[in-house]
């Protein structure tokens, strides 16, 4: 280890806990040298048993690797839950389902029995995983494997090869294999002939894998079918949870029900010494060590496994979800206005009336508990007219959460609740299944940015209390609140300093980092502040001063743009000057009339600040 001058080792030298505690993993199972080498299939006794892999993938795409995890070996029945899934994909849930059983067998993986109705008992078992590769077969015939092998490389993110020697080998001893393929096709489970269609299963058996590829294949289970890697949706969400399903009761061979009962998580491994486990939502763990236990179960990964889900606890089943974490700020127009400078009338209105538009930030996933969480929050209050969800910082929603969501909207609408969602656009794919049932909803409004939704709930709250937004009225100088307490003749000696400048939509009037030598009090019409990444600091309306920072600093911090055709009285920084020294209780009231904006915006700022921090 790197040791730096003061001692302490060398920051880069740093690794994630997570990297530390597999690499501890294997150094303490390295010198577990117990169980055997699978020989029936005569190739696969030739491999090296000091080998011993480790890799994890996390569902955000980084993979972790320790050991051998670049040797490849044949991935054997690890390719049944994928090929199952395929199956589930290419020919429909509902004709797999009806001839391949989903019941624990309880016999070794290669029995060559049938349940009750004459099917295999699951697809984790041989019968199962030969009955898959039929039905591959039976929709894509001579192309069936070449079919299979792209599949299950679109889970490792990689094109995946093939160990000819080991295949030939399987096929040359794998009598018991086409005894199950006979049972299987007299009893009309497979239609094609035995022959090619187990062709086909020991090729599948054969591709080549290491042990982060299963680390990959692993977590793009764990991530509802997309693989986290490179992003790609493989499977459909369907395939993926019911091929879970059949891994937690029967992926592990006859040793299964101990494994999820200790382990708790969906897993399968494979005679060539691979183990893949899959935690939803969280992980995928690849592991190679060639030598296995009487089970068939790689001794050292089952080792892994264990350590890896006792220290960190991840039993699946041992789970619970905050209900709360999902809304990051719930105020109302009171706490937390548009950032729309309101004119005395406008701002008198909307003082009485704040609770009338609430804003729910929401953030995160989700889910059933979540927004049954939020609809608690919104009946606990005084009924608002407007309520605005921000999905800005949302990142997934379940089907449950969407269905829930579009629900709650339907509710507030038969109240006459005006729902408007900002942070989103309409067409946006994860969108789709709120949109699909709220589309009928009267008065649904969507806005891309948060504050151009409460600035509008605003508007609608000033019109719904009689106040009018005259944009095209002219102010004069007495109603700039940065010159109030001034008296008409010094303003009237104000407005002699100042030109009136005209301005067409979108001109731009003021630029960041030039000298900011002159102050504006606009006459007519909008502006906004933006800075120059777009951000939307603040929207003026007529009688409000903008560049008046050039007080105070000499450069200006933000553009300034015309929204719609405007008017400005623009009054040059020195004749300003020269008008506090002539007139200096009017100056020191301006300077005053500043200092009380620039505090009313903090106060402001801190307000929002604490919204999103004290949730
Ligand atoms: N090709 C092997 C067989 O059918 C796979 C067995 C396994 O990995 O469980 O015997």
């Amino acid at each position: 280890m790197k040791v730096s001058p003061t001692g302490a080792p060398a920051w880069t030298s740093s690794k994630p806990p997570l990297l530390r505690f597999l690499n501890a993993c294997h150094a303490d199972f390295l010198p577990e040298t117990s169980g055997a080498v699978a020989d029936y299939i005569p190739e696969l006794g030739k491999a090296d048993p000091a080998h011993f892999g480790i890799s994890l993938a996390t569902l955000d795409g980084h993979v972790y690797e320790v050991g051998d995890t670049q040797v490849p070996f044949t991935i054997q029945s690890m390719s049944k839950p994928f090929v199952f899934a395929l199956a589930l994909d290419t020919l429909g849930a509902a004709r797999v389902e009806s001839v391949i059983g989903v019941e624990p067998s309880g016999d070794p993986f290669n029995s060559i029995r049938l349940n009750a109705e004459n099917h295999p008992f699951n697809p984790m078992v041989n019968a199962g995983a030969i009955a898959c590769s039929g039905l591959i077969h039976e929709a894509k015939g001579d192309g069936a494997f070449e079919y299979i092998r792209q599949a299950l490389g679109r889970f490792a993110g990689r094109e995946l090869g093939v160990d000819d020697a080991v295949y030939s080998s399987e096929s040359l001893t794998g009598d018991r294999n086409r005894a199950i393929g006979y049972l299987l096709r007299t009893n009309a489970v497979i239609k094609d002939h035995v022959n090619s269609v187990l062709e086909v299963y020991f090729r599948q058996c054969a591709i080549l894998v290491n042990a982060r590829d299963i680390a990959v294949m692993a977590a793009t289970l764990a991530n509802r079918g997309i693989n986290p890697v490179t992003g790609e949706q493989v499977m459909t969400p369907y395939a993926i949870s019911r091929t879970l399903s059949v891994m937690t009761s029967s992926g592990m061979y006859d040793y299964a029900g101990e494994w999820i009962y200790r382990v708790g998580m969906p897993a399968k491994s494979g005679v060539g010494g691979g183990i893949l486990a899959a935690l939803p939502g969280r992980i995928g763990l690849g592991s190679y060590s060639p030598k296995l236990d009487r089970h068939g179960n790689s001794v050292r990964g089952i080792k892994v496994c264990e350590a890896l889900s006792a220290h960190y606890d991840l039993h699946m089943l041992n789970r619970s979800d905050n209900a709360r974490n999902a809304v990051i700020a719930d105020y109302d127009i009171g706490e937390n206005p548009s950032r729309r400078s309101r004119r005395p009338h406008e701002q008198k209105i909307l003082a009485a009336h704040y609770q009338d538009v609430r804003v729910i930030e929401l953030m995160g996933t989700l889910s059933l508990s979540n927004v049954d969480y939020v609809a608690r929050q919104l009946v606990a209050r005084p009924r608002p007219q407007f309520v605005i969800f921000d999905f800005r910082r949302v990142t997934s929603m379940t089907l449950a959460g969407a269905r829930l969501l579009a629900e709650e909207f339907q509710e507030l609408a038969a109240y006459h609740v005006t729902v408007i969602v900002s942070g989103i656009k309409r067409a946006d794919a994860e969108w789709q299944p709120i949109a699909e049932r709220t589309g009928s909803l009267p008065n649904m409004r969507y806005y891309f940015l948060l504050d151009a939704a409460i600035e509008w709930a605003e508007d609608q709250v000033v019109f719904r209390h009689g106040g009018s937004i005259d944009f095209f009225e002219t102010t004069e100088l007495s109603e700039q609140p940065l010159l109030a307490g001034l008296t008409d003749e010094e303003l009237t000696d104000l407005a002699s300093l100042g030109a009136v400048r005209t301005y067409q939509p979108s001109q731009k009037i003021i630029t960041t980092g030039d000298p900011a030598t002159s102050l504006f009090f606009l006459r007519s019409g909008v502006v906004h502040v933006t800075l120059p990444d777009g951000i939307r600091l603040a929207t003026l309306t007529a009688g409000m001063a903008f560049g008046e920072m050039a007080l105070l600093e000499p450069r200006r911090s933000a553009d300034v743009r015309a929204d719609m055709s405007a008017t400005a009285y623009e009054v040059p920084l020195h004749d300003f000057e020269r008008f506090r020294k002539q007139h200096p209780r009017a100056g020191e009231r301006i300077m005053r009339n500043l200092a009380q904006l620039l505090a009313d915006r903090l106060i402001l700022a801190n307000a929002k600040l604490n919204l999103l921090t004290s949730n």
